[in-house]
């Protein structure tokens, strides 16, 4: 087969998925899709996330361009990182450097008609890009606004699982990261952590139960 007939066919097949989903979005249900539903049903034995220490960043943007330059990400692929600044209770600033939160109750893979997310080791939540259709359903269903798209495919941080870091191991963005703001490992071990230390220790959100949270001397 060509590589012309292999296109062409991709294209249909999707196109049939598109159609179908579309009917199944505007009707009467949002099903998991089976392999969505087989991986959630599957065992995370320990949940990885990130912790990141608002005190310590200084918005260098490192973190950034270690993830674009190891993960290849193309010119069209927006970052997967993003540093935000947020203010304390206290009025002062601070910066956040976060990306996917690998949710417990990920939104995106529940909504994602082509069964093209899962949630892997370490409870990573990984899109299969050769699925994608491009529907953007996983961005509306999303409460952090993380999943972003290129020419071909939904595109967001896997903890350098594409570049081939191995589930668990430190991401590029943790290891570029040379103020200590980032920290990623097993969550529950990460908060003791933190919390041994007296520090304050805030999850970034309450939707999706988010494995990403916020610390720092108050
Ligand atoms: S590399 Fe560290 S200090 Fe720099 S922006 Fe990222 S998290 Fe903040
Ligand atoms: S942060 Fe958004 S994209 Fe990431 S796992 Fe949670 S719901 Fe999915
Ligand atoms: S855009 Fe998102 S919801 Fe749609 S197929 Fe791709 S990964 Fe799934």
């Amino acid at each position: 087969m060509n590589d012309e007939t292999t296109m062409a066919r991709r294209t249909l097949v999707k196109g049939v998925i598109a159609i179908g989903s579309c009917l199944i979005f505007a009707g009467v249900t949002q099903a998991m899709p089976a392999r969505a539903e087989e991986a959630a049903s599957g065992l995370v034995d320990v949940q990885y996330g990130f912790m990141v220490n608002r005190r310590k960043c200084v918005g260098c943007k490192n973190c950034v361009a270690a993830c674009r330059k190891y993960n290849k990400l193309s010119d069209d692929t927006p970052d997967r990182r993003r540093i935000t600044e947020r203010f304390d209770s206290h009025g002062k600033k601070y910066r956040v450097s976060t990306s996917c939160m690998h949710c417990d109750d990920p939104n995106c893979m529940r909504v994602c008609p082509a069964g093209a997310i899962s949630k892997v080791d370490a409870g990573i939540v990984q899109v299969d890009k050769d699925l994608c259709i491009g529907c953007k359903y996983c961005f509306q269903a999303c409460p952090y606004e993380v999943p972003r798209y290129n020419s071909d495919s939904m595109d967001k941080c896997d903890c350098c699982l594409g570049a081939g870091v191995k589930p668990g191991d430190q991401p590029y963005c943790v290891s570029a990261c040379k103020f200590g703001a980032l920290s990623y490992g097993p969550i529950d071990d990460l908060v003791a952590e933190a919390e041994s230390l007296n520090h304050e220790v805030v999850r970034v959100g309450d939707a999706c139960e988010p494995n990403c949270y916020i610390t720092g001397e108050v």
